[in-house]
C-alpha cells in the first residue's frame, strides 16, 4: 500500500515540472521565437517578457503586458492540431489604439473594442494545418473570442467572452451549429 502515495508525488513532480513552450514567427517583423513560458503552474517572467516584445506592435513598437493565458491557448491549439510544439505564425499580437484605428479605417474586420488593444488577443495560422481545422479546435477549446478569417487564412483567438464570428469568404458549412452563437460583426 506504500507504493500508492509514492506514485503520486513522483506524478505531482512530474506535473509541476512539466515545461510548456513556444515556436513562434511573426509574419510582419521576420522574427523568431522559441520559449518555454511555463514550468507546471508558474509562468516565467523573463519568458513572458520576450513574448511581451515578440508581440508589440510592429507598427509603433510599442510593448503592453500580454495575458499569459492567451500562450496556453496557442500551446493547446498546436497540440490539438497535432502539430504539438509546432511553429505558429503570428499575424498580429498588441495593438495600440492608434494601430487599430490605422486598420478600422482600413477594413471592416476590425473592432472599435479589440482584445488586441488589451493585449489579450492574437492572430494565428500554423503552416500546414486548414484553417477551419484550426479555427475548429479553437471552438472546442471553449476559452474565449475565435474569430474565422478564411480569406486572410488566420484564426484570430483571445482570452474575452466566448463567441465566435466570421469574416471574408465565409461559407455555411463554416457557420456554427447554433446561429444565436454567431456574429457576423467586426470583432477582430
Ligand atoms: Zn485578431
Amino acid at each position: 500500500m506504500a507504493v500508492l502515495p509514492r506514485h503520486n508525488s513522483v506524478l505531482a513532480a512530474d506535473s509541476s515540472a512539466q515545461e510548456h513552450r513556444l515556436r513562434l514567427y511573426h509574419t510582419h517583423t521576420g522574427e523568431r521565437i522559441d520559449i518555454v513560458y511555463r514550468r507546471g503552474d508558474q509562468y516565467l517572467p523573463e519568458a513572458e517578457a520576450q513574448l511581451d516584445h515578440f508581440l508589440r506592435d510592429h507598427r509603433t513598437g510599442e510593448v503592453k503586458h500580454y495575458d499569459p493565458h492567451v500562450f496556453d491557448i496557442l500551446s493547446d491549439l498546436a497540440a490539438a492540431v497535432g502539430h504539438p510544439n509546432g511553429e505558429i505564425d503570428i499575424i498580429c499580437g498588441y495593438r495600440t489604439p492608434w494601430s487599430n484605428e490605422f486598420l478600422r479605417a482600413r477594413s471592416s474586420g476590425v473592432a472599435k473594442n479589440s482584445q488586441h488593444m488589451q493585449a489579450h488577443a492574437i492572430d494565428i495560422r500554423i503552416p500546414g494545418v486548414d484553417t477551419l481545422k484550426l479555427r475548429n479546435a479553437a471552438l472546442a477549446l471553449g476559452r474565449g473570442g475565435v474569430g474565422y478569417y478564411p480569406r486572410s487564412a488566420f484564426v484570430h483567438v483571445d482570452t474575452g467572452r466566448v463567441r465566435t464570428w466570421c469574416y471574408g469568404g465565409c461559407s455555411t458549412k463554416a457557420m456554427p451549429v447554433s446561429a444565436s452563437e454567431q456574429t457576423r460583426s467586426s470583432e477582430e
